[in-house]
Order: C-alpha cells, then structure tokens, then sequence
C-alpha cells in the first residue's frame, strides 16, 4: 500500500492486511527513534504499530532528564552518544527538542557517596564534565535543602532537561517522511512464527506479514517476549510525579536535584516545583496517582527540602519504569527466533538513550551487527540461558 491511498488509510484507522520489512511493536520514544533510525538508513518499508496514542506509555510520563551520573557504567557509552545526538537534533531533524541545560546535581549521604565519587573519576577518564561538590557548595546550586547528612554532591552544569513529546513527534514525523508507516490505535495480539523464523504479527486490525518484528513494547515488553518464548525479567515500578504552585525559594533557576538513596528529586517546571519519588512494583498498565503516596512524597520533601513548607500541591501524575534486574536495557535480536528483536527494559533512563536505542536497534537489523557502541552486555542472554526459550 503505497500514496494516496496510504495516507488516507493513516487517517481513517485503516484495516492492515499488509507486509512489511520491519514491524516495531510500541510508539513510546524508543519505538520512534527506531522508525526514524531505520528509514533515515533507507530501511523505509517500516510499520509501527501503537494501541493507544503515541507517548501514552512511559515516554508520556518521565521527568525528561538527561545526565551522564543516572544509568549504569554500561550505558555510559549509551548516554555520551545520546547526548551528542540531542546536541545536534534541530540540525538534524529540523525540531526543537526542548533541551535546556538546568544542570543536573546528584547528592548522597554515606550510603550514596562512595557511588558518585567512582562515577566522577570515571566522568572526567572519559572527559565528561562534571564536579565533586561538598554540602556548602550543594546549598549555594538548590538552597533551602536540609544537608547534614548529605556528604557528596555530583554536578554537571551542561546536563538538563529536555522534551519528549517534541523529540518523539520529531521522530514520527521524520520517519514517516521518510516513507515509515505509524499507526495509533492498533495494538498487536500475537506473532506469527514459522520453524525458528518470525513471520509476521496479528494485531487488532489484521494480520501483517513480516520478516523482523521489534518488542519496544514498554511495560508490556514482557508480554510481547513471551510471545516470543522469552521469560525477561522486567518488572514494572511506579513512579510519581508532583508538581506545585511558586515557592519563595525556588523563584529562581536550580539545577535538577537528585537524592541517589531514595530516590527523590525535584526541578523547576513552570512557575513551580516538580517532585518525583518512587513506589513499588505493580500490575498496573494506566497506572493512576495513588493520593494516599502523597503523604509519603510530602514527608520526605520538607525532610529534604524545609523551604518546601509554603508550597501548594497542584497536580500529579504517575507512570511506570520497565526495570530489569541490573538496570540495564535488554537489546538485541533473539538467539533462538530468527528476525525477533528486543528494544525494551529501559527503567528509569529510557528518554536519555532514546537516540542510542534506535541506531543501536537500526545497525542490527540492518547491518547485522551494532556498531555504534559495544553492545555485549545488553543481550537477554546475561539474565537467561538460550535454552530456557521454547517456541
Ligand atoms: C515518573 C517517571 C519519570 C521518568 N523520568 C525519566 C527521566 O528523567 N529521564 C529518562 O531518561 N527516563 C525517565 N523515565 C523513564 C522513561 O520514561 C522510559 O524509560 C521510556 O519512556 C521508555 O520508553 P519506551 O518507548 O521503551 O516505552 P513506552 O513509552 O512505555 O512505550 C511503549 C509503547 O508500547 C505500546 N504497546 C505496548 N504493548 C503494545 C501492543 N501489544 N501493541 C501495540 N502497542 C503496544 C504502549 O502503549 C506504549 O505506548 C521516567 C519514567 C517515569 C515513569
């Protein structure tokens, strides 16, 4: 299906009696860049297909914070190549994607400090900017914190904030100028395997005959594996975010500061404050604010941050952070099912390594082999032997 008729397909909510040469299950923000990376190699025979609306997973949901101290040393090469990504988006893609460099300061107490000073002298090895900060120094970046048993500060001043719903409508637009098809409201029901091959998807408005299937199906990723014969161990975390009204002390600029032990963290977003905290694990797909966390999130705010005590409540949501059992991504294709690929398990540090996961993802479809970075440990296989997957 190609033209016109396409297009028009695109707005009516089509029936997908159709092929393609790549299927991406999940419109979030990894999904996205995937499409885009894919078609922007000339690999343009690419159908997305997302059961909601694009972003309503994770992607929708996140604080939008980029930094080179949150994810793991393995993702260091990850979160450097993303970030340069994002430096040259608006060239590349012709879209702004929100970035603004607030800083980004991470801050722990004995338990906490010995981590961020091993990523520090790991930063500057790699010629990352960053600054060990002491508490004075901490409370001249965020006053108003409590600190005496805060020991180390983290500091990056060029690590910020960016825009997700800009970056992934970016994304989407680009790819599918580039000739991908992105769909909304089609969700996908089950795979089609011939042998140890896939060969196409259903999904809720038919089938689709395809050689390469991609699972960046967010907090479903599980679900989508399993489709798969693949048991990855991803469990979905609440997290919630709140934002408040103006607050005397926090008129002015304050760079991202984050509590690592906890985690509990807060930024500017608009006149007010956003505060973040996490909760457990759930079943929830739409996961909802649970009011009842409020107390929780309040009681820590004005341990952490007494200046807090003048500032109003005004809003919340809540989401879900795909978490595998080392925090790390699983990416990569399937050991065991030919042309099945995993983009999923991203946790709490998906928006970041939005870039990195599609050209990741696009070398190995298309290359047979990621080149970008070193990708080894990202493989499914760390967790489970290949043997334990039955088609
Ligand atoms: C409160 C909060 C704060 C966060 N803060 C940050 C941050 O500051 N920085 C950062 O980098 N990350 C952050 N994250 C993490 C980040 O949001 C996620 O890692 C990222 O959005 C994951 O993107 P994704 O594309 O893998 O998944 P998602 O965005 O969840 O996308 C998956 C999509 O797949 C769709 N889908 C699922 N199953 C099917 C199916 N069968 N058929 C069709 N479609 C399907 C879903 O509807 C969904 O839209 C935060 C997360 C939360 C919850």
């Amino acid at each position: 299906m190609r033209g016109a008729a396409r297009a028009e397909s695109q707005q009516q909510g089509w029936a997908v009696n159709d092929t393609a040469d790549v299927v991406i299950i999940g419109g979030g923000i990894q999904g996205l860049s995937l499409a885009y990376h894919l078609a922007l190699r000339g690999a343009t025979d690419v159908c997305l297909l997302e059961k909601d609306t694009l972003g309503a997973g994770s992607s929708g949901r996140s604080a939008a914070i980029i930094g080179h101290g949150f994810p793991n040393e393995h993702c260091l090469p990850l979160v450097q190549l993303s970030y340069a990504a994002f430096m040259r988006f608006q060239e590349e893609l012709g879209f702004d994607p929100g970035y603004e460099p607030i800083g980004c300061l991470l801050m722990g107490g004995t338990e906490g400090a010995p981590a961020l000073r091993q990523r520090h002298a790991l930063l500057k090895e790699l010629g990352v900017d960053s600054q060990l900060l002491d508490p004075a120094a901490i409370s001249e970046l965020t006053p108003g914190l409590y600190l005496d048993d805060i020991e180390v500060g983290l500091y990056s001043a060029s690590e910020g904030c960016l825009e997700p719903h800009s970056i992934m409508m970016a994304y989407a637009h680009q790819a599918r100028r580039l000739g991908a098809r992105i769909l909304e409201g089609v969700e996908v029901t089950g795979l089609e395997i011939k042998g140890s091959r896939v060969a196409g998807v259903r999904t809720s408005s038919g089938p689709i005959a395809t050689p390469c299937v991609v699972n960046a199906a967010g907090f479903r990723a599980q679900t989508v594996a399993a489709w798969a014969g693949m048991d990855l161990p991803i469990t979905n975390v609440k997290r919630h975010i709140f934002c408040t009204g103006p607050v005397a002390t926090y008129t002015g600029p304050i760079p991202f500061t984050y509590e690592v032990e906890l985690p509990w963290y807060m930024r500017r977003e608009g006149p007010g404050l956003l505060i973040g905290m996490g909760n457990a694990e759930t079943r929830e797909e739409d996961p909802k604010v649970d009011w009842s966390f409020l107390d929780e999130v309040i009681d820590h705010s004005l341990y952490r941050a007494p200046a807090l005590i003048d500032a109003g409540i005004q809003s919340g949501w809540a989401g879900l952070r795909p978490i595998t059992p080392d925090d790390d991504p699983i990416l990569g294709p399937a050991p065991h099912l030919a042309g099945f690929f995993n983009d999923c398990g991203w946790g709490g540090h998906g928006i970041m390594h939005a870039p990195a996961g599609g050209q990741i993802l696009a070398e190995w479809i298309i290359d047979g082999e990621a080149t970008c970075v070193d990708t080894r440990h990202f493989r499914a296989e760390r967790f489970r032997s290949p043997r334990s997957w039955k088609l």
